[in-house]
């Protein structure tokens, strides 16, 4: 008798290049089902999971990601038999499999040290009633065995990274979206995710005004690959609008859109219409993706350890107060403010204020840097465990940076990339009566009177602290530090 097989949806919720789905089909079942699990570790933290330990303000995941997810998953939904289950994972798959008389689960495999617990778990538990689970790679520009370096020996530097890859591998072509033995969606999943999305409060009208979904992600992708593409180099450090930077990442994040297939357009609007340095600049970027996937296989927990990669031994403070003026966006630097506004109303916010909002986080605030990472996790709609952990090792000082301190600072960023005022005045409403220059840092004499706060630290003496304390901590390093070395080679 021909197979029943599923696939476990994770990261991964499209039809397209979706290796896990081409690997159950070559075992020929009479049926596929599809499955995803609704509930920890995804929604709170579950019990294989190590609860980050920061002043909770929400649940683990944001209203803005959950919407999102949502019609992701009704977009599949409405093509695939998908069932939802409720509960954690490894409790809930080998029962409905079992009903189902599910012979084998296939999935993609993860790298961080969650999800590959739960994995672990899923696959222990399924195995007791002679189910097996097959992890496939998948969600990324290249394959394990394609690396020309073992990822064990990964380069630290993003730089060496990417000369190596670019130089000797080529991204394979994405697979076809395949026929499917059976294809009825099931009313009841239907049903209620809609029902779910109608109880979701209306979204914001921001920078981010896309539905998520595997149909709407590959939408977005042609039409951005049509012209504002071919500028997003001189556009993509703005702060807002629809087409400054590409938007991709919740898709990305979320697998409705695969790297691979989004490689394959950016050649094919190339070809038809001519490449320049801002094409090239897109596959840069989502180099950096691939990068950080790679660094959160090599390092395992060590992404999430306050000393990072190097083990840096830094007095990070652990002030609820400040963490709470800065989640709020009551900082009093009005950049700041407006990104973290932004953020927490609609789980979006661009890359350069995510660089200057972890800059002031750490570098300022000198907050325990994990604070900051794991209220990111809980906000973001495009939420990536490697992304967003490795980006703030990276921020932080305590990552593979080679300038090890980084910084920025936050008012001539705003006079930089906020020329005229506007992203600050959408987000703080307090300032809309002034214009740049003051806008950016308005006076402590007029403050009271606007209703705005005064800074909660001064910039310059915060950072000059900062600053100092790293390079002493730095200086102490063990003698003989692996780390340290390897970076050296390196850069030489
Ligand atoms: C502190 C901090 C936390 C972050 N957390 C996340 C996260 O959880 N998820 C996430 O996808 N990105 C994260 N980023 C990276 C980056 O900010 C977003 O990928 C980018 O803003 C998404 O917008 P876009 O799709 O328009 O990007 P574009 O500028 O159009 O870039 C195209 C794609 O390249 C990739 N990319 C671009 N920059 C980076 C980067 N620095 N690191 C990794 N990938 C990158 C993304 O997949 C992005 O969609 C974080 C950055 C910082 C500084």
């Amino acid at each position: 008798m021909a197979q029943r097989v599923a696939i476990w949806l994770l990261n991964d919720l499209r039809l397209h290049d979706h290796p896990a789905l081409h690997a159950a089909l070559r075992e020929r079942p009479s049926q596929i089902d599809f499955v995803f699990v609704w509930g920890a570790p995804l929604t709170e933290w579950g019990k294989l999971s190590y609860p980050p330990d920061f002043p909770r303000v929400s649940s683990r995941m944001g209203r803005a990601r959950e919407r999102f997810l949502l019609e992701a998953l009704l977009d599949l939904a409405e093509r695939v038999p998908l069932t939802i289950l409720q509960g954690e994972p490894q409790e809930v798959l080998p029962v409905w499999a079992v009903q189902k008389g599910i012979s084998a689960i296939y999935t993609h495999a993860e790298w961080a040290v969650e999800e590959t617990a739960y994995q672990q778990q899923v696959a222990q538990a399924l195995a007791q009633s002679g189910i097996r689970l097959f992890l496939q790679e998948g969600n990324a520009l290249y394959e394990k065995a394609q690396l020309p370096f073992p990822v064990e020996s990964l380069p630290l530097l993003f730089t060496r990274f990417r000369q190596l890859v670019e130089r000797t591998i080529q991204v394979k072509a994405p697979l076809p979206e395949p026929a499917l033995p059976y294809s009825t969606p099931i009313e009841e999943t239907l049903q209620w995710l809609r029902k779910k999305l109608s109880q979701l409060p209306q979204t914001h009208e921001h920078s981010f005004p896309f539905r998520g979904g595997e149909r709407p992600g590959q939408s977005w992708v042609r039409q951005y690959f049509e012209k504002a593409i071919f500028t997003y180099k001189e556009t993509r450090n703005s702060f807002y609008g629809k087409t400054f930077s590409s938007h991709f990442s919740p898709w990305l994040a979320m697998g409705c859109l695969s790297p691979r297939w989004i490689y394959a357009e950016l050649r094919r609007a190339e070809k038809e219409h001519g490449a320049n340095e801002s094409t090239y600049w897109l596959f840069f970027e989502l180099l950096w993706r691939e990068y950080f996937r790679w660094l959160g296989a090599r390092w395992g927990w060590k992404l999430f350890a306050q000393g990072g990669l190097r083990d840096i031994r830094l007095p990070w403070r652990r002030d609820e107060k400040l963490f709470l003026a800065w989640v709020r966006g009551e900082t009093g630097y009005p950049i700041v403010d407006a990104a973290m506004r932004e953020l927490g109303t609609t789980g979006w916010t661009s890359n350069r204020a995510r660089q200057i909002v972890a800059s002031f986080f750490s570098k300022n605030l000198f907050l325990d840097w994990r604070w900051g990472a794991a209220y990111f996790e809980t906000q973001l709609i495009d939420y990536d465990v490697y992304s967003n952990w490795g980006n703030w090792l990276y921020q932080a000082g305590v990552g593979t940076d080679g300038r090890g301190f980084r910084w920025f600072d936050p008012v001539r960023q705003a006079k930089l990339y906020d020329t005229d005022g506007t992203f600050i005045r959408m987000w703080v409403p307090e300032l809309r009566s002034l214009t740049p220059p003051r806008l950016y840092m308005p006076e402590p004499s007029m403050r009271s009177s606007l209703g705005y706060p005064l800074p909660i630290v001064d910039w310059q003496s915060s950072l000059t602290y900062a600053k100092d304390t790293y390079w002493r901590a730095i200086k102490g390093e063990p003698k003989g530090n692996q780390l340290l070395k390897l970076f050296q080679e390196e850069e030489n």
